[in-house]
Order: structure tokens, then C-alpha cells, then sequence
């Protein structure tokens, strides 16, 4: 079972590789965006860093739905709301149980990424963040390390696509040929969760 503890370990894991991988994400946003995507999601973990510090939430929902909330409230670009509403929704399907199983948080991912699909219109194929999301929750049905190593198989596969939303849509087929940041971030967050999960054992 997962307690709050292990969600904000995974936030703070978030945290860091976003600070790790920064740079490279904006350099991702600037042929086929605005080149603020690393920026938007540094000043977003951080918050919510500061935030889960301050207001320690006691259960898997509530750390969920504080980041989401915070999220939402400081990034101003496309992927605050899209991850902030990822995290909200995910949180409240999780209720306020203080440890919850892999199969409800596979259950409440699988809800957060129907939220964010419904949020942005987007589908798998529009070369946004769901091109990874997706298949990143499908494969947790196998594990933590599979939905990782799918989400990263996902972000790879938007190179060839031809972006139907967002910033990157107004490219029209200039946007082929690039790595969707969006999709590449959410590599990094499922990438995380595996790696506290087997940080735990
Ligand atoms: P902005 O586009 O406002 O500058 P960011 O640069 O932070 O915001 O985020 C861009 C990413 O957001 C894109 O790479 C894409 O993955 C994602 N995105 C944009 N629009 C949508 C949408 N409608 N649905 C899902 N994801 C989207
Ligand atoms: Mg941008």
C-alpha cells in the first residue's frame, strides 16, 4: 500500500528531474512552441514543493489534489491546467484513504488522463502530453517500470507526428520532425513514479 509519504516522494522526485531536464525541455518548446515549457514546469514543481512543505497533506488524495490545485495556480501556460487538472482528478478519485493500492492509483491515473483528454480535446496521435500519458498508464497495468519505459516510447513517437493542438498545431506540418515537450515531461513524471517505487522496494 501507498501512504501520502510515498506521493510526496514522488512530487519531490518530479521536483528534481524537471529541474534536472529544465533546459532541454524549453530548447523542445522552441521549434514547435514558445520555448517555456521547462520554465512553466520548474516554477510549477518548485511551488508545489513549497506548498506539500507548508501544508503536509495527510493522504495520497489530498497530496494529489494540493500539487494539481498549485499547478493550475502558478504556471500560466497550456501544460498548468492540463497537469494541474492530471493531478486533481487523479487525487479526488483517490478519495481520502491514507494508503491506497497500485490498482486504485492505476484506477485514478487512468481517470486523471480521461480529465486531461476531455480538458484539451486532444487524442493520442495530436502530438501532445497524451501521446505518453496514455500508453504510460496502459502499461501500468504491468508495472511501474513498464509504464515509464512506455510513456518514453511515447514521447519518442511524436516525432513524426503533426501537432492537431496547441501551440504547435499553428506549425501545421512544421511541426513534424520534433519531440513534443509535453509528451516528454510526462515521460519524466511517470519515469518518476517508477523510480520511487522501486526506491521503496
Ligand atoms: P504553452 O503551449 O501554453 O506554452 P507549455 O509550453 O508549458 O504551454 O506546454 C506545451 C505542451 O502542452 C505541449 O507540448 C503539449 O504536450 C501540451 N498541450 C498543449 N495543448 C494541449 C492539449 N489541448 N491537450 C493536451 N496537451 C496539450
Ligand atoms: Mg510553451
Amino acid at each position: 500500500m501507498r501512504d501520502a509519504d510515498f506521493f510526496r516522494r514522488w512530487m519531490d522526485a518530479v521536483a528534481a528531474v524537471v529541474e534536472r531536464e529544465a533546459d532541454r525541455l524549453t530548447e523542445l518548446d522552441s521549434p514547435i512552441g514558445d520555448a517555456d515549457h521547462g520554465s512553466n514546469l520548474l516554477r510549477g514543481f518548485a511551488a508545489v514543493r513549497a506548498a506539500l512543505e507548508a501544508q503536509s497533506p495527510g493522504t495520497p488524495g489530498a497530496v494529489l489534489q494540493l500539487a494539481g490545485r498549485t499547478l493550475i495556480s502558478t504556471v500560466g501556460g497550456a501544460s498548468g491546467p492540463l497537469y494541474g487538472t492530471l493531478l486533481r482528478r487523479t487525487g479526488k478519485e483517490l478519495g481520502d484513504a491514507a494508503e491506497v493500492s497500485d490498482e486504485d492509483l492505476r484506477k485514478a491515473l487512468y481517470a486523471g488522463v480521461g480529465a486531461v483528454a476531455q480538458l484539451g480535446g486532444a487524442a493520442p496521435g495530436d502530438k501532445t502530453m497524451l501521446d505518453a500519458l496514455v500508453p504510460g498508464v496502459a502499461a501500468l497495468a504491468t508495472s511501474y517500470r513498464a509504464a515509464g519505459e512506455a510513456a518514453q516510447n511515447g514521447a519518442l513517437a511524436t516525432v513524426p507526428l503533426q501537432a492537431r493542438k496547441g501551440r504547435a498545431s499553428y506549425l501545421g506540418e512544421r511541426s513534424i520532425g520534433h519531440q513534443d515537450p509535453g509528451a516528454t515531461s510526462s515521460a519524466l513524471l511517470l519515469g518518476a513514479l517508477a523510480e520511487v517505487s522501486e526506491a521503496r522496494g
